[in-house]
Parts: C-alpha cells; sequence; structure tokens
C-alpha cells in the first residue's frame, strides 16, 4: 500500500532529523501532488502504526496537496488543472500541457522547544 511506504519513509526520515536536531519532533508538513496523492486518513492511521517506539510517536502529520498545472499552449499562460473543467483560466482554451505532478515531500519538521 502506497500510503505505508510513505509513513515508513517519512518516519525514517524524520527520526534521523530528530537525531541529529536532538529535539523531539511534534509537528511535520508533507506536501504531494494529484497524480501520486496519498490518503490523508490512511496515510496518518500508518504513521501512527508505524511510529510507535520511534522518536516520532505521537506527533502531528500535516498533508498539503498541491494542485496538478499545465501550461496552455494558446497563450502561454501557467494554470491549476481543475479536473472537473479542464481549461485555460485565461483564455479558456482547453489545448494545454499538463506539467510534471508534484513530487511527494517532507516539507518541515517542527520541533519541541527545550
Ligand atoms: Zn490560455
Amino acid at each position: 500500500m502506497h500510503e505505508t511506504v510513505v509513513a515508513q519513509n517519512m518516519v525514517e526520515a524524520i527520526s534521523q532529523e530528530a537525531r541529529a536536531h536532538g529535539g523531539r519532533p511534534v509537528r511535520a508538513k508533507i506536501s504531494c501532488g494529484q497524480l501520486n496523492a496519498v490518503n490523508d486518513e490512511v496515510l496518518s492511521f500508518a504513521f501512527e502504526a508505524i511510529s510507535q517506539g520511534t522518536p516520532c510517536e505521537g506527533m502531528a502529520l500535516q498533508v498539503e496537496h498541491k494542485p496538478l498545472q499545465a501550461t496552455c499552449k494558446r497563450c502561454g499562460g501557467t494554470f491549476d488543472v481543475v479536473l472537473s473543467n479542464a481549461q485555460c483560466l485565461e483564455c479558456q482554451s482547453d489545448e494545454f500541457e499538463l506539467l510534471p505532478d508534484a513530487p511527494l515531500l517532507l516539507e518541515e519538521i517542527e520541533f519541541e522547544k527545550e
């Protein structure tokens, strides 16, 4: 399952940071695109289970979903793609090229202040 692998990677990355940092992580923010999107609930559940006994235990995870973007072939503008109505927001052209989906990223980790 995609979310389990993601949770596993996050726990490892955050634990490593925690060791280097010497603090207890309390919150982390990750971001993902639309095509490789994670299910927030499934991810939180997996993260909670995997983080048992690690420095990440009990920390909160926030997921930001980044929109899919495209470049318009007519006016050259870049816009967020609305899947239910995919067209350029500037000129309403439906000729566009999708940009690469946002990767899954660990954006920031918040540590408990000493
Ligand atoms: Zn356009």
